[in-house]
């Protein structure tokens, strides 16, 4: 097992990136929010500061050259106050104060004092410098625009507190993954515990150690695989067992006509002069243990058939009323033997899609048993009917019947009722189960009620159109 497709280390990986992954993800939108909420914040005070400023000072005199030692010195006071610098421009954009001295004299075109002596208020971040520059107009006691005020404040502040945070971040991030992946290992070797004690068990299961797993009280899931695992085991027993049981049953019924033949033949082997007559009556005897060898081979051929082709039927529409006709005209003279009456009544016509093979042999079996086990004079009443979407046929006979404690086994391979008679009789014990075998292949039904010494009826119940089931 290859440790990628392992559950271990699927359940490791994903509690490693749910605990890590969200983490990533928030921390970089926290910072991206607090530096640009901080800006704006800044930005918009400044700007609030910067009117203050505007509205208490009166720059008149330096528009129009004239020098302020004491606004100077404010103006000093509140730029250092800043860490940044203080500028005025005249309404033509050149700088009449700069508290750095640095561009005293310049013609400043630059969009934000282009929007400013028209009225705006602004604020930029320069991101490379570090700066905030807000730029407001200046307005004289009339209300008209003659200038523009510049503020620079640093922001260094801002990028301090990122790298403080980002060093905490770290620090948590580092005990986040850490006790991700401590959790992460911890709760694979958790999960998979049970299913490595599972595997171990089937393991054992399979080497026949044990014959099922035990009680599996870790998770509920496991506990109902677990559960269900045991069912099919037992399946599996159940089958192995009717396996052997039927092996043992096929050598038994085709032992016991040789075992008859190798008496008949040795008592004539170790006679000597044996009349002719005897000879003849132990060789007809033999040929009927032959035949009878013969008709269990035939028998269990059906049966493995039906087993092995499984849903391979040969269906065609068939006239079941012609078909259960021809059936009888068969089968009345045997039933004639024992003065059994043989009576078939039918309600409608029937036409159904069957294979005519397979029924033939469920009719026959049905019929041949009602007349088989049977007294003299007898009778035996067939009747077929159908509605929408089922045929049905019932075989009913007032003959022997079947012992209670019977009636659910004469399905099984080789059950015989009564098997001394069946044994007289001369029945396989196959008939029933083949019978059963071959509804079931046509998505039927066989249902039997029967009393001892009162008789028995089946009733089949048949679909009329053939559905072929979905082979998975
Ligand atoms: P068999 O070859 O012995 O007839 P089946 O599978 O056809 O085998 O029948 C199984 C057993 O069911 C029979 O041995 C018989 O005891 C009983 N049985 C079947 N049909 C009838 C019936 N119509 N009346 C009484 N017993 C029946």
């Amino acid at each position: 097992m290859s440790l990628f497709h392992s559950l271990r280390f699927r359940i490791t990986a994903i509690i490693i990136l749910v605990g890590i992954i969200p983490f990533l993800v928030c921390v970089p939108i926290c910072l991206c929010v607090y530096k640009s909420s901080s800006i704006y914040t800044d930005g918009t005070n400044l700007m609030a500061q910067a009117h203050q400023y505007n509205e208490r000072n009166d720059y008149s005199g330096y528009l129009t050259g004239e020098d302020d030692p004491l606004l100077d010195a404010r103006l000093k006071g509140i730029a250092s106050s800043y860490n940044g610098r203080i500028m005025l421009l005249n309404s033509s954009l050149k700088v009449v104060k700069d508290t750095s001295s640095a561009d005293i004299g310049r013609i400043f075109i630059w969009e934000n004092v282009l929007r400013a002596i028209r009225g705006e208020q602004l604020y930029y971040y320069d991101d490379d410098a570090k700066y905030l520059t807000v730029s407001v107009p200046i307005k004289n006691k009339e209300g008209d625009i003659v200038g523009v005020f510049i503020i620079n404040k640093s922001m260094d502040y801002l990028d301090q507190n990122i790298n403080l945070f980002v060093s905490y971040i770290l620090i948590t991030g580092v005990i986040i993954c850490s006790l991700a992946v401590i959790i992460a290992i911890f709760s694979a070797i958790r999960f998979q515990r049970p299913m490595q004690k599972m595997s171990k068990n089937l393991d054992a299961i399979n080497r026949e150690y044990i014959n099922e797993l035990p009680e599996e009280k870790s998770y509920a899931e496991m506990e109902s695989i677990s559960s269900k695992f045991n069912e099919v085991i037992g399946k599996l027993h159940s089958i192995d067992e009717s396996r052997q049981e039927f092996v043992s049953n096929v050598s038994h019924e085709l032992k016991t006509p040789l075992t008859s033949m190798k008496v008949l033949a040795d008592s004539l082997n170790g006679s000597e002069d044996v009349p002719i007559e005897m000879y003849r009556e132990f060789m007809v005897d033999i040929g009927d243990e032959i035949d009878r060898e013969t008709q269990i081979i035939n028998d269990l051929l059906s049966l493995v058939r039906m087993d092995k082709s499984g849903a391979h039927l040969n269906v065609s529409p068939v006239n079941i009323n012609e078909l259960i006709e021809h059936i009888l005209k068969r089968l009345k003279p045997i039933a004639a033997k024992s003065n059994i009456e043989v009576v078939f009544e039918s309600f409608r016509p029937v036409v159904a899609e069957v294979d005519e093979v397979k029924f033939t042999q469920v009719v026959t079996n049905l019929v041949e048993n009602a007349i088989k086990y049977n007294k003299e004079d007898g009778w035996v009443h067939i009747t077929l009917n159908s509605d929408h979407q089922f045929f049905y046929i019932k075989v009913e006979d007032n003959g022997l019947g079947i012992p209670e404690d019977s009636i659910d086994h004469i399905f099984d391979r080789f059950y015989r009722a009564d098997k001394s008679h069946s044994r007289e009789i001369g029945g396989t014990g196959l008939g029933l189960a083949i019978t059963k075998g071959a509804i079931a292949m046509h998505n039927g039904e066989i249902k039997v009620h029967s009393k001892l010494d009162e008789g028995s009826t089946f009733d089949v119940r048949i679909p009329l159109n053939y559905i072929e089931k979905e082979v998975r």
